[in-house]
């Protein structure tokens, strides 16, 4: 196995209800300027709160490693994530060094406050796709929502730029939260509509155990389904690719796509390919793990890429998650690992 090796996955992996592993999340960092309240709440995320040193860091040396290794097991597609990894010094070598090696899909998730400076210098890097967050285009429900008084303009400057250089189709992710921007859905619908870039609506999610989750905040897609449906006539279209995550609906007078990401409502564990690397080097299985698997401690400690290989062909394995099926008042009240810290 060598990590310049471009073949078929030579050890795929499934797991105990057959899932194969093909996507890799890797969170870069765990840091954010943004505080968004379904997220990284000011209450918690504050002044003290202790973020991880450089040195527990992955470096972009051991991240480009593991991402080699898990291309061995049939990892096809990464998305580099956070905490905001635009925050990520030089994040661009670590793009480049990925590219260069691993020819997969490249793909990151950014809250854009960075990308009209970055746009450039991350397609140049081999970045082939962006997902952008914007939780509303009211002004005062976004800087609410990102509690750091970042204006909506600063995001669709940065969905311009990247535009601009050729980042086309860019997904624009908007969380739902009953009360709070459900009230903006059709807004964005509108702005978006015709412009070739696709929303993506999300229903608010029990990650962590910080955020204040309530059943009665998610705005099921279904109903939003139907209020889009209502003002702008939408059909169903079939997936890309197995696993997909959203559900994809088109404009029924052809001007465009939008998707729905229905993670509470309609579970689709059985089809979940996903891991997740921390920004310090552990895995998980789930993004509603407990627990994850230290890779970091084994790489700086001269373990063997086969050693390291046979560790992650192991856990996938015996993996049975299915988390979104099982969802509970009580598992949500679990202490589970956050997104910020996990990688969304
Ligand atoms: N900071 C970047 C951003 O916001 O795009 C990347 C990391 S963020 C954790 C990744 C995605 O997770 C974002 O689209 C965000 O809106 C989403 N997210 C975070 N917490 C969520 C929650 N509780 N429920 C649903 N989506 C959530
Ligand atoms: Fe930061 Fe993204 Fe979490 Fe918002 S969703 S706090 S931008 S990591
Ligand atoms: Fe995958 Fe876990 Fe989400 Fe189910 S709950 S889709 S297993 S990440």
């Amino acid at each position: 196995m060598t990590a310049n090796d471009s073949s078929p996955a030579e050890t795929a992996v499934t797991d105990t209800r057959k899932r194969h592993l093909r996507d890799l999340r890797i969170s870069v960092t765990d840091r954010c300027n943004f505080r968004c309240t379904y997220c990284m709440p000011k209450s918690v995320y504050d002044r003290d709160f202790k973020f991880l040193e450089r040195t527990q860091l992955l470096s972009f040396d051991e991240i480009n490693r593991l991402v080699g290794i898990f291309k061995d097991h049939g990892v096809e597609k990464v998305r580099i994530t956070g905490g905001e990894p635009l925050l990520r010094k030089q994040l661009e070598k670590l793009l480049d060094m990925i590219s260069v090696s691993h020819q997969l899909d490249l793909t990151l998730t950014t809250n854009a406050t960075l990308l009209k400076q970055k746009a450039s210098m991350l397609l140049d890097a081999g970045l082939k796709r962006i997902t952008v967050s914007l939780d509303s285009l009211d002004e005062n429900t976004f800087q609410m929502m990102n509690d750091m008084k970042v204006p909506v303009s600063k995001v669709l400057e940065g969905i311009e730029e990247a535009d601009r250089v050729g980042f086309q189709p860019i997904k624009i992710n908007m969380v739902v939260k009953q009360g709070v921007n459900d009230e903006h859905v059709i807004e964005m619908a509108r702005y978006f509509k015709g412009t070739g870039h696709i929303v993506r609506f999300i229903e608010f999610m029990d990650v962590g155990s910080t955020n204040g989750w309530q059943m009665s905040h998610v705005v099921p897609s279904k109903k939003l389904v139907e209020q889009i449906n209502e003002v702008f006539p939408i059909e169903p279209v079939e997936p890309n690719y197995f696993g997909e995550v959203a559900e994809r609906w088109k404009y029924s007078d052809g001007s465009g796509e939008i998707g729905f990401i229905s993670s509470v409502t309609q579970a689709f564990c059985q089809s979940c390919t996903r891991a997740r690397l921390s920004a310090e080097g552990s895995i998980y299985t789930c993004l509603f793990a407990t627990q994850g698997t230290d890779l970091r401690m084994l790489l700086r400690t001269g373990a063997s890429d086969s050693t390291i290989s046979n560790v992650i062909a192991n856990l996938w394995q015996a993996r049975t998650d299915n988390y979104s099926e099982i969802r509970t008042a009580e598992t949500a009240s679990l202490r589970k690992i956050e997104m910020s810290y996990i990688g969304g």
